[in-house]
């Protein structure tokens, strides 16, 4: 920990940044913290509650945090795919910020998580993780912990409604995006939902109904999930914010394997590496491409 509260105070120090996003204790676990000041550096903290995807603070929606300058974020490995993701889609520019990388270990489910990490408590993207020792960031610090126990939660979920007949899937969607009242906290808390406008906003064609109504719920969660195709890195943040516990990560997750099977692609730590939306093929087999 005082290897990155040295570094983080040499940044603000030395000028090359005016900012750190890192993670503090808060009332209910850690919680994200904006420091400006060496001192303030002293509440940094890091360990397996630091869930949140912090390069959300440099999203283009947030301009408020931006204005403050140049920023250095903590960031875990999956953090960095965000990163790269919004580098990628010529959201951010690299130079723009500091990543400050964490050797990991894994992370809880929840920010207010404690004790061993285990199969009950893990986060479920940390299982299969290839991230842990991120190699584009400009700093990394801590030593490399073990790797985290494999939760089968999702997996065993997505099964689970792989195996409903189509009708019976649909009833089990209606009925639990019918609890959703949009008020659109997933969507902000997301570090890839950047659309200055989004689709659910536009009224001059209204694609998707504004008021909590099944029919709309329905189309907006379909539109936000192939809007993440390829993009969501399963950081969790819009299904923690969301006030009703609806499980919009076993949507993105389902969403992510497809894209793993029919692309072979998963959002990794380089932006170079092109992603399915937004690129094409010209021999692609399909005809609508040409
Ligand atoms: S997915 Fe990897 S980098 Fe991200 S929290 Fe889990 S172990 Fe750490
Ligand atoms: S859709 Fe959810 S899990 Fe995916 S990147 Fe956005 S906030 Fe994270
Ligand atoms: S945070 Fe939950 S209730 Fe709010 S719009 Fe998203 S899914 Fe619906």
């Amino acid at each position: 920990m005082r290897e990155l509260i040295g570094l983080c105070q040499k940044l603000l120090r030395d000028g090359d940044v005016k900012v750190v996003i890192g993670y503090e204790e808060g009332p209910r676990g850690v919680r994200p913290a904006v420091i400006t000041d060496p001192a303030g550096c002293e509440r940094l903290v890091f360990d397996h509650r630091a869930v949140h995807n912090l390069v959300a603070y440099l999203s283009p929606r947030r301009g408020h945090l931006r204005d403050l300058g140049r920023a250095a974020v903590v960031v875990k490995g999956c953090d960095v795919a965000a990163f790269a993701t919004l580098l990628r889609e010529s959201q951010l520019e690299r130079e723009g910020a500091v990543l400050v990388g964490v050797r990991c270990g894994g992370v809880y489910r929840s920010a207010a998580g404690s004790g061993p990490l285990d199969e009950k408590n893990v986060a479920d993207r940390c299982g299969d993780c290839g991230l842990r020792e991120p190699g584009t960031v400009d700093h990394l610090v801590g030593e490399l912990p073990a790797a985290p126990p494999v939760s089968g939660r999702r997996a065993a979920r997505i099964a689970e409604i792989e195996n409903m007949s189509p009708a019976e899937r649909f009833a089990y969607w209606r009925e639990v995006l019918a609890d959703c009242v949009r008020c659109n906290a997933c969507r902000s808390a997301c570090p890839l939902c950047v659309c200055e406008r989004c689709l659910a906003d536009k009224t001059d064609p209204r694609w998707v109904e504004s008021s909590p109504h099944p029919r709309g719920n329905l189309s907006w969660h379909m539109a936000r999930a192939l809007h993440l195709a390829g993009r969501c890195v399963d950081c969790g943040d819009c299904e923690r914010a969301c006030p009703f516990g609806i499980p919009l990560t076993l949507i993105n997750g389902k969403v992510g394997l497809v894209m793993r099977e029919r692309f072979g692609f998963a959002p990794g730590e380089d932006p170079e590496v092109p992603a399915p939306i937004g690129t094409f093929d010209t021999d692609d087999s399909q005809e609508f491409i040409r």
